[in-house]
């Protein structure tokens, strides 16, 4: 997963648009879209926007390295340091999936990342 995905999928799996988390984040919405399309944060940039999408900065410094065959969940963003405990789940989550957490795998979103022709239509489709 590329840092921007990552970014992405954090901010969709909190219920978050992007102007929520450019607030959060003290960025601008237009600077949050640029590096959510791929351009790479400031080392600041990046921290505050890993505060606001669930105090992931190790996750988020890890991939910006290069290390992008970390074990994510490919809807959510989700990884075992950070389990989706959000969006009122009472229980961490484990992998349902090589890269598929149990609370996406309940989801309709994830029976659809099953299938690569709908991981495909997904993925485009949330980008937009
Ligand atoms: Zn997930
Ligand atoms: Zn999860």
């Amino acid at each position: 997963m590329t840092p921007a995905a990552f970014i992405h999928a954090r901010r969709k799996a909190l219920g978050m648009n992007a102007f929520e988390l450019a607030d959060a984040a003290e960025i601008t919405t237009r600077r949050l879209r640029a590096i959510e399309d791929g351009n790479r944060p400031d080392h600041h940039e990046a921290e505050r926007i890993s505060a606001a999408i669930g105090d992931v900065f190790d996750v988020l410094a890890d991939l910006l390295d290069g290390r992008t065959n970390i074990r994510l969940c490919s809807n959510c963003g989700c990884h075992e340091d950070a389990p989706c405990c959000i969006n009122g789940h009472a229980h961490p989550c484990g992998w349902a999936g090589p890269t598929l957490c149990t609370h996406c795998a309940d989801s309709s979103h994830a029976i659809m990342a099953f299938d690569p022709e709908a991981q495909r239509y997904f993925t485009h489709a949330a980008v937009l």
